[in-house]
């Protein structure tokens, strides 16, 4: 089956060629929207689940040869798909990228440590598993539902931090190139919601600082922060906060936004949450056209009202 320039079955010889075993593993017509956190959107062209950066290398060269276009997905926090689907292959990275090494936090207080974790690790997961070890830093990660390598891409952060502030460097891997090795924090140009990372760079695992703390002390703050969450963010199917802050520190999308009076307005299955006007919640069984509808009249009323233009922190996957 032909998508927009390529062939499902040239993409599946070509992996085939080099990994009978990978080839069987790859899906057509596989879930992606049901993949994301709003849980709305079509399929991708063709899905596979990885098991080895060898895997993704070849997956990587399967796709060049053929000319597919490759997306990872990790927890699928901050992606939204159309309705209608995406031509692509999308690659989720398996059990190899599933993995935390760190040891019980020993040594005074504050004194630096390193914590090692594969890029499929959803970050709540990885907060409370330092929480039990008494290491400290990393507290804010359990109020956001994405990977590591999702994180990485787009630094994540909340409560004040951001990966910029903890990431030591990754292991990436380069499906253009088809290159793989270790980059530095510094070479990936983190800034507010957004990185030099691009769509065929997959992060497969990353080394993070922390520091020597109490087991009660950062099991107390991680406790607030899921505390201030429930408190302040809505439930239900969304991606969080859906557009970048216009000016990081001083000037919120969602105070634009609800000060314009958006809190619910609803296109269809789509509505700006009544509970933080920067989430687009969608209905179960709704349909993604709506949420960016609702993105739409948003950013251009949020433009007119104040000039500021509204960036799309959501990854949008088969939209024009
Ligand atoms: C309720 C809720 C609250 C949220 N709160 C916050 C918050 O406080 N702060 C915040 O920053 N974000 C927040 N988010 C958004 C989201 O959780 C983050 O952006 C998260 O880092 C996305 O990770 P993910 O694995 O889900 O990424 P996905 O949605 O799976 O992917 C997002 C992008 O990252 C890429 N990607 C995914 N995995 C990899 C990988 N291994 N290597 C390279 N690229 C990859 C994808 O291709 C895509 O471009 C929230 C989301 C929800 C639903």
């Amino acid at each position: 089956m032909r998508h927009e320039g390529w062939n499902v079955d040239e993409f599946i010889a070509g992996v085939d060629e080099r990994s009978p075993q990978l080839a069987l593993a790859i899906a057509r017509d596989a879930p992606f929207g049901r993949l994301t956190t709003y849980r709305i959107g079509g399929t991708a062209a063709a899905g596979v689940e990885v098991n080895s950066v060898d895997d993704l290398m070849l997956v990587g060269d399967a796709a060049r040869e053929c000319g597919a276009p490759v997306a990872v997905i990790g927890r699928g926090s901050n992606t939204l798909v159309s309705d209608g689907g995406w031509h692509g292959v999308v690659v989720r990275l398996g059990a190899f990228a599933e993995w935390i090494h760190a040891e019980p936090a020993d040594g005074h207080i504050g004194e630096p440590l390193v914590v090692g974790v594969g890029g499929s690790v959803a970050l709540p997961v990885l907060s409370r598993r330092m929480a039990s070890l008494g290491i400290a830093g990393l507290e804010w990660m359990v109020g956001v539902p994405g990977s590591i390598g999702g994180a990485v891409r787009m630094n994540a952060g909340g409560h004040g931090a951001d990966m910029a502030d903890s990431l030591i460097d990754v292991e990436v891997v380069d499906l253009q190139l088809a290159t793989s090795g270790r980059r530095g924090c510094e070479e990936l140009d983190l800034a507010f919601r957004s990185s030099a990372l691009g769509g065929h760079h997959v992060v497969v695992s990353a080394r993070l600082r922390g520091t020597v703390g109490e087991v009660d002390d950062v099991s107390r703050r991680v406790e607030e922060i899921v505390k201030w969450r429930r408190q302040h963010q809505p439930g239900g199917q969304n991606c969080g906060s859906v557009f970048v802050n216009p000016v990081p520190g001083e000037v919120s999308a969602g105070e634009l936004i609800a000060e314009l009076g958006l809190r619910g307005f609803r296109i269809g299955t789509a509505e700006v949450s009544a509970k933080h006007a920067n989430f687009i919640q969608a209905d179960s069984g709704g349909l993604a056209d709506d949420v960016v509808a609702v993105m739409a009249v948003v950013r251009d009323r949020v433009s007119e009202a104040t000039g500021f233009v509204l960036r799309s922190e959501v990854q949008l996957f088969g939209f024009n």
